[in-house]
């Protein structure tokens, strides 16, 4: 992990970010509006502050689950093997269930993830991602809710880390490296 000094650009204001969420969790609570309890997924550890947000804009009975896989560890590349560290605390057979994540970037993670969620016979089984870099992706995967589309750039803030810091910036904002002596 290179320690070079690097600047914090904003990409998406906390203010976008909310506005956003509302949106959002009006098509999901539509969606959903029939559902007993809905068990909400969060992948750790990214996803931690926007699934905070989102479910206190969703007008459903909820429950709160998190998994943990394995995909960047604290480098900037992305590998292909999908390992679960952290599986789910309860049962989802016959549940209604929605995967938080925060980014989908090569879709390894969240294919593998919904995949193995969907082979525990959910009654419905949705996802929503705040980003998506659709420019990297490496394999056929599309989210059922999209926040924000962004180009390939590497990104912090809003829960998401570079070498686990920047977690708890409100914004998400993108990653500059800065020339010697700037
Ligand atoms: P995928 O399996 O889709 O390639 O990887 C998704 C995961 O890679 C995300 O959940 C996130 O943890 C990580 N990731 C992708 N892009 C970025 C980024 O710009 N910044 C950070 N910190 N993590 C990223
Ligand atoms: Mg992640
Ligand atoms: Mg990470």
């Amino acid at each position: 992990m290179s320690q070079r000094p690097y600047a914090i650009d904003v990409m998406i204001s906390a203010k976008t970010i909310a506005a956003r969420i509302e949106d959002l969790c009006g098509e999901i609570t539509t969606e959903f509006a029939d559902t007993d309890k809905l068990v909400v997924v969060g992948l750790l550890r990214g996803s931690f502050v926007f699934i905070a947000d989102l479910v206190r804009e969703l007008d459903l009975p909820i429950e709160v689950d998190f998994l943990e896989a394995s995909s960047y560890g604290d480098a900037m590349e992305s590998s292909r093997e999908v390992r679960i560290l952290k599986d789910l605390r309860g049962a989802i057979e016959g549940r209604d269930v929605l995967v938080v994540e925060d980014i989908v970037d090569t879709g390894h993670t969240l294919n593998h993830v919904t995949k193995l969620l969907q082979s525990r016979s959910p009654k419905r089984l949705k996802s929503i991602a705040l980003l998506d870099k659709p420019s990297r992706r490496e394999v056929d995967f599309r989210s059922d809710w999209i926040g924000f589309e962004i180009p390939d750039e590497f990104v912090v803030g809003y829960g998401i880390d570079y070498a686990q810091r920047n977690r708890n910036l409100p914004h998400i904002g993108k990653v500059r490296f800065l020339e010697d002596g700037e």
